[in-house]
C-alpha cells in the first residue's frame, strides 16, 4: 500500500539533499564554480575535488574551499554542472 507514492517521495528527497562529489562522480559531471565577486566561472574536475575533499562532501560547499583564480575573492558558489540545455530558469 502506498508503496509507489512512497518511492516518489523518496526522490524528492533526494533530490533536495545536496548532491555529493560521489554524487556527480557516479553521474560523471563536473562541479560548476562561480566567483559572486568578478562573475568568473569554471567548471572543475569531480575526480580531483572527491581525492581532496572525500565523496561525501556536499556540492554546495566546495565553494568554502576554493578561491577566484581570476580575482582572489574566496566568495565562490558552487553547484553540479548539470549538462546545459538550452535556456534554463534561474534558482537564485
Ligand atoms: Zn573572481
Amino acid at each position: 500500500m502506498g508503496r509507489l507514492k512512497d518511492s516518489v517521495i523518496d526522490q524528492e528527497e533526494r533530490a533536495r539533499r545536496a548532491a555529493s562529489l560521489g554524487d556527480l562522480a557516479r553521474a560523471g559531471i563536473g562541479v560548476f564554480c562561480w566567483c559572486n565577486r568578478c562573475g568568473h566561472n569554471a567548471e572543475a574536475a569531480t575526480a580531483m575535488l572527491s581525492q581532496q575533499l572525500g565523496p561525501a562532501f556536499p556540492v554546495p560547499e566546495i565553494g568554502t574551499k576554493m578561491r577566484c583564480s581570476s580575482c582572489g575573492s574566496k566568495d565562490i558558489a558552487t553547484r553540479p554542472a548539470w549538462p546545459s540545455r538550452g535556456q534554463i530558469a534561474r534558482h537564485d
